[in-house]
Formats: structure tokens, sequence, C-alpha cells
């Protein structure tokens, strides 16, 4: 291939190309004309499209290979280098093409001859249509500027298949142009509930309309006028009112501008318009390639780098599409927001009235906006790989976030499935609601305390919407985690004081801060850890940092004013850590009388039971803690060895097994010793089964998430505890294995609805 094609033969590409598609004929005959003009501009022996139909890469139209290969010659999913291309959703340059482990021979094109070989994927919005292959004889690496070429015809192309300029070739009707059929996709469940609505894209893809344009000049001009208006908007949010930054931070708004005013992106862009794109096409081209930079890299510095890039790309086709980004996108009554990734604060911003459920493309195990998503009570699914390229605007999306699926254009019969499915959940929840007064009382007349685990003042209404009485484990870092800089004490306070105010009467156990392990921050630098959740994390952190502890249990103490302040430390493995942060909290509280401050009425500093060795020490804490809380999602992680965020091993032991509840009962017996009130508040407290076991080993504070409180009234209702105690105390008799099944048998005989 001889002729460079530097952005002038990009013109004339493109320009040749708007002549053939304006001068009419059949969609084959502009199909094989565009093949030979490419070919001929591009000085290329070979010049072919292949465009995905059903299960296989087609081939179209070709100039090169041999004519009755058209249509004849498929190659399957990921085939041959076409199906690299495909596969990657990137070009593919090489000079030895007949040596390269994926080449697939197809003796029916008689490509032997050709050596070297470009291909470009066909892709519009994340969806790839085919792939735009150049070949020749020579051995040689295609220049920059020649694949660039290349990727501009394809997107051209790509455009007009979508569109369907090529409507009328015979079979290409099955092309998806738009996905039309019914698909699940399988994620991870981060939000409860279940609803069917209509997929609102949280960056909807602009209309792209004319690709190729008439006047590069006033390309241009637009291009420049949108640069202008986007870096505008950043530098008045930067320097308005730091409250309608809506919890997006300065470094992020700083950042974004620095990306904004990068002279690489801006000359990228404009290449492309002088080179014969409309402004829109041209950014439309390199938010293609960073979405396909970001989903090849691995390094979440680059990933993170490159979603500011696709974002500011997605701010700019609004800006050349016309439309403000400040205002809220206009939203159906029963949305579904679609997004690959989304922040807490924008959650919030989207508000819980406007949004029916979220579903999402990537979402960490650590999703802060999935916390938020739960506060809210939206359900979420995440981590649905391949959902942006499937879905559209306007499609019927059914999210289960019970088990963590996805249906895309389900069919009728699904939709009446799920329509019964959510009717039954609401029948449960109605009969929750009736249960919301009532005292959780056994048949035999034990009294268990149920107790909501929080985190965020959004959770709080939770509590006389579940019928709890009172909050057993505020979580604190959440606000942490939600934020995108560090809280500051007035932020902290506030929130605490919000808390306290809207539990009414009700006690609330504050946790100080729990971070590291699962839970960083993402403005906070630390360092990575061989394993983190034995590592430095939780009390440790506050202990060697005590100003961030102090100033935390400042807030505390400040916002309970006057009134009862419970307060507990977590991941405490020996006695002497305990002494050593509540002394913190003796100092802070002589900090605030010297201050002139009001204390509060009165303080209970407790101690979470977390880690095997603090278990073992319940009766040194005697006199010292007020009360315990045993945290069994961690406790269970560190009793059976296995990481609770690793799917692997986390279900793999039971904590309803002889030697764990064994365990537990120990701690409750010496807690009862050394008369030092105890509860649990792991999640497994609101699985009505396991709640029914610490039942029977004696425990009676259960502290649960909201959707726990429900059933595990109900089913303590039922219960008679001495009958179970008894019952269950004969199961451990057995192997030391799970019980499980024989407490389930025990539920069915009593009718014991779980
Ligand atoms: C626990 O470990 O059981 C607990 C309640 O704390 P967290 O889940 O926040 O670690
Ligand atoms: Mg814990």
């Amino acid at each position: 291939m001889a002729g460079p094609a530097d952005s002038s033969s990009s013109r004339i590409l493109l320009r040749k190309l708007r002549d053939l598609m304006n001068a009419g004929g059949s969609a084959q005959q502009r199909l094989d004309k565009l093949v030979a003009m490419v070919a001929a501009t591009m000085v290329a022996d070979v010049c072919s499209i292949y465009l995905t139909r059903g299960a296989f890469h087609e081939l179209f139209a070709t100039e090169g290979l041999k004519s009755e290969a058209v249509h004849r010659t498929r190659l399957k999913m990921g085939e041959g280098l076409v199906g690299l291309v495909a596969e990657e959703a990137a070009h593919l340059n090489l000079a030895d093409a007949p040596h390269h482990e994926r080449f697939s021979y197809r003796p029916e094109t008689g490509e032997d001859p050709y050596n070297s070989f470009l291909g470009v994927p066909i892709v519009r919005s994340e969806r790839t249509f085919g792939v735009l292959v150049v070949q020749n004889r020579v051995q040689r690496q295609y220049s920059d500027d020649e694949v660039e070429a290349l990727q501009t015809v394809a997107m051209v192309l790509a455009e007009m298949v979508a569109s369907g300029a090529f409507g009328d070739l015979s079979g290409l009707a099955d092309v998806e142009a738009r996905p039309s059929r019914p698909e699940l996709l399988s994620g991870r469940a981060f939000s409860d509930g279940i609803v069917i609505g209509v997929a609102v894209l949280h960056e909807p893809h602009a209309p792209l309309g004319r690709v190729i344009a008439d006047d590069p000049a006033k390309e241009e001009a637009r291009l420049n006028a949108a640069l202008e208006q986007v870096r505008g908007s950043l530098k008045e949010m930067l320097d308005g009112d730091p409250g309608r930054i809506s919890g997006v931070s300065r470094d992020v708004l700083e950042t974004f501008l620095m990306l904004a005013t990068d002279p690489s992106w801006e000359s990228k862009l404009q290449q492309g318009v002088r080179a014969g794109l409309s402004a829109d096409a041209a950014v439309e081209r390199a938010r293609g390639e960073h979405r396909s930079k970001l989903n090849a890299a691995r390094d979440p510095y680059m990933r993170e780098r490159l979603h500011d890039f696709e974002d500011l790309d997605n701010r700019l086709l609004r800006a050349l599409a016309g439309v403000d980004s400040t205002q809220p996108q206009a939203m159906p009554r029963d949305a579904i927001l679609v997004a690959r990734e989304l922040g807490p604060a924008e959650l919030l911003d989207y508000g819980a009235d406007r949004l029916k459920g979220v579903v999402l493309e990537e979402g960490g195990a650590t999703a802060h906006a999935a916390i938020v998503a739960r506060a809210l009570g939206v359900p979420m699914v995440g981590n649905l790989h391949g959902l942006l390229s499937r879905v559209e605007a306007g499609d019927t999306i059914v999210l289960d976030g019970e088990r963590g699926e996805v249906r895309l254009r389900p069919e009728a019969q699904v939709i009446s499935a799920y329509n019964q499915r959510i009717s039954l959940r609401s029948a449960r929840a109605a009969e929750f609601a009736r249960l919301r007064n009532k005292p959780a009382v056994t048949k035999d007349g034990e009294r268990v305390t149920l107790l909501l685990n929080a985190g965020l003042a959004l959770d709080v209404h939770h509590l006389s919407e579940a019928g709890a009485e009172g909050i057993g484990l505020f979580r604190t870092e959440f606000q942490f985690m939600v934020s995108e800089t560090l809280p500051r004490l007035d932020a902290q306070t506030a929130l605490y004081r919000d808390v306290i105010e809207a539990a009414e009467d009700r006690p609330v156990i504050f946790r100080t801060l729990d971070l590291g392990g699962d839970k960083m921050l993402p403005y906070m630098a630390a360092e990575r850890e061989e394993n983190p959740a034995l590592g430095w994390r939780a009390l440790r952190i506050g202990l060697d940092r005590p100003a961030l502890l102090r100033y935390q249990l400042r807030a505390l103490i400040s916002a309970a004013a006057g009134r009862s302040l419970r307060v507990m430390f977590p991941l405490v493995t020996t006695v002497a850590e305990f002494d050593t942060a509540r002394a913190l909290v003796d100092r802070e509280l002589q900090w605030s009388t010297e201050h002139g401050r009001k204390p509060p009425a009165r303080i209970e500093v407790g101690v979470m039971v977390e880690a095997p060795a603090l278990a073992w020490s319940i009766p040194d804490l005697k006199g010292k803690a007020d009360f315990i809380s045993i945290g069994t999602n961690d406790l269970m992680q560190y009793f059976f060895a296995a990481d609770r965020g690793n799917a692997r091993v986390s279900d793999r032991y039971d904590v309803l097994s002889g030697p764990a509840l064994r365990f537990l009962k120990r701690i409750r017996d010496d807690a009862a010793e050394a008369n030092i009130e105890v509860s649990i508040c792991g999640e497994a407290a609101g699985r009505p089964l396991e709640a029914m076991a610490f039942i029977a080993l004696g425990f009676r504070r259960l502290s649960m998430p909201a959707s726990g409180i429900g059933p595990v009234k109900r089913m303590i209702l039922s219960l008679d505890a001495a009958e179970l105690a008894e019952a269950l105390h004969q199961m451990l008799r057995g192997d030391g294995g799970s019980v499980r099944r024989e407490l389930t048998e025990f539920a069915s005989e009593m009718n014991l609805p779980l």
C-alpha cells in the first residue's frame, strides 16, 4: 500500500464516500462501490466488509478477494483475524498475517498471496456490527494515518448500518442495528427488590445525524464553540457555590478541567473535522477510542482517566446537540437507570423518586453507590458484563435484585411471571407491616429486641417502617465512603445529631470508623496490603492515627449533648486496645467540658467482638465494657479462615455448624457471667433460621438489615424458645457439621414461617 493516508487523504476518502452514498443504487451496489473506492484510495490490494449476522461474521462485499466468496464466507464468532478484531473491538495491524496464531485460512476467498492485514471494527454505541479489512501482498505495517483513515470509514459505515441506510439489502435486516431479542444477564445483587421498567441511559448516545461534513471550517467553529462551552461550565462549577457541586469534589472538577484543556485531545478532535467528519462524528470517534482503551485497561488509575475522558466526550456531544448538561434528564415514570458506573453523589442527584431501579455494567464489590441505593430503597444490580452494548434507551427491563439478574426486552410470559413475584413480595411486605408495632415475643414469653443496622441518615426511616426498636449498629464509615472528601467535624456532628433526633427515643449504637479491609476511601491513599482483612483496619487505624478517631468522638459527644450516647469500637483484638480507645472517649469528654460544651446525659462504651482473641477475653472486659456486640461477618471469617469477600470460600462454611454455634454460646455465657449486655449484629441475625439458632443459644438482642426485621419477627411470634433450645442442644451432639437441615426440619414441624 503506497499512498500514505494523511488527513487530506482521509478527507478525499470521506468526500468520495459521501458522493457514493448519495449516488443511489441498491445497498449491495453501494457496498461494492465502497470497497472498490477504499481499495483504490488506500492503494490496497484487497478491501472487504464483514458484517455480523446471527452467530457469524459474513463477507458482504470485497474488492480483491474472489467475488464468489461474498455471502458464502462466514466466520464463526471469534474465528480468524476478523473474529479477533470483533472480539476485542480494537484494530489489528499485521505485516505477516498468515503466521498469526488466529489466522484462519479460507480457500474460497483466494487470499493466499496477501501478507499484510489491517482490520478495524465497525462499532457504534459499544456494539460491533462487523469488521472492515484492507490487505496487501507486500509485508508492511500500516501507518497510524492509514489506521485512522480506515477507522473513519468504519465509523461512517456503522452509522449507515445503524440508520438503516442498507435496509434494502436482503438479509441485512438480521444485522443487529438495534438489539431486539430478549436477553438475560447475570451479575450481582447490590440492593434488594424486583422492578419492571424502562431503560434510561445515564449517558445517552447523542444523535449523530450527519457524519460527513459539508463545510469543515464550519464544523471546526462548532467544535471550538462546544469545547469553550464545556470548559466554561466546568470553570463555572469550580468558581461557583461549593454547595451546588452536588458532592463532586474540587479535585475531580480540577482534573476534568485539566483533561478538557489537554492539547492532544483537542488536536485529535480537530484532526477529525479537518478530515471531513462532522464535529459530532469527530467526538464520537474519540469516544469510541476511549471506550475501547477502557475495555482493555486493567490499571485502576488508567481506567479512571479514561472514564473521565469518556465523560468529557459525552459532555461535548451534548453541547454540540444543544442539550444543557446542567439540567437533569427528563425521566419516564418507571425509569431504570443504565450506567457503566455510578458515583454515590450522582445517584443522590437522581433521587429515589425519579428512579425505579439501577443497573450497572461495572460496580465493584465495594460499590459505594450500592450503599446509597440500599438506603434509598432503590433496587440495584451490578457487574453486568456487556450491558451497555446490549441495551438501548426505551428497552423494557426486568431488574431482579433478589437474584442479581437483569432481563432485557423480556417476553410477555416472563413479565407476567415477574409480576406474580412482585405481588407475592408486596403481600409479604404487607404482612410484615402489620407486625410493625407488635413486640417480638416468643410463644413462651421470651422477649427479643430487634434492632436495625444502618449507616446513612437516609436509613433511619427504616426504623419505623420495619418496626425496629433502635439502631444496634450505625456504621459511621458510610458517610466517609459516599463522600468525595473527608467529612469535616461539623458534617459528622450534623449527621449524628440528625440520626439521634430521627430515632427519637430509640437507642442508637454508633460504631466508630471501620475503614480498611474491603472499605477503602478514594481520597485516602492506602498502601496495598497482602491480606487486607488481617491488615491495618478499623480500630487499628484509629489508635495509630488518633486525631481521626478523636475528632469523630468529639462529633459524637457534641451531637448527643444532653442525651444518651452509645458508642462502640470495631475489630478490637485485645482488652488493652479497648482500654486505650475508651481513654480517648474520656479525654474528649473532658475536652468538651473544658470548652463549656454540654456533655451527653449518659455515655456507654461498648466493643465489637469480631476477633477470636477478644472472644476469649470476655471475662476480662467485666467492669470495662458497657456492652458487647458480636459481628458475625468478621468473627466467622476469622473463625473459619475464609475471606468474607471471596465467593469461592465465603459460602464454604456454615455459621449453623457445631463449632461456630458452640463458640457463640461460649461468648454469650461469658458475657452473662460478666454481667455485660450482649447482642449479635452480623448479617446472619437477619436470616430467620440463623436468628432461631441464636435465640436458642440465649441471645435476646439481634441487630440486622431492615429487610430482616419482618421475617425474623414473624418467626419469633410462632416460636417456642425453650423447646427449640432443647432441640438445638440435641442437634449439637451430632458430628459437629451443619445443623441447617435439622433446624429447617424443626421449623417445618413446628410450622414456623421462615
Ligand atoms: C460484622 O463484622 O459482623 C459487622 C457487623 O461489621 P461489618 O459488617 O461492618 O464489618
Ligand atoms: Mg465487621
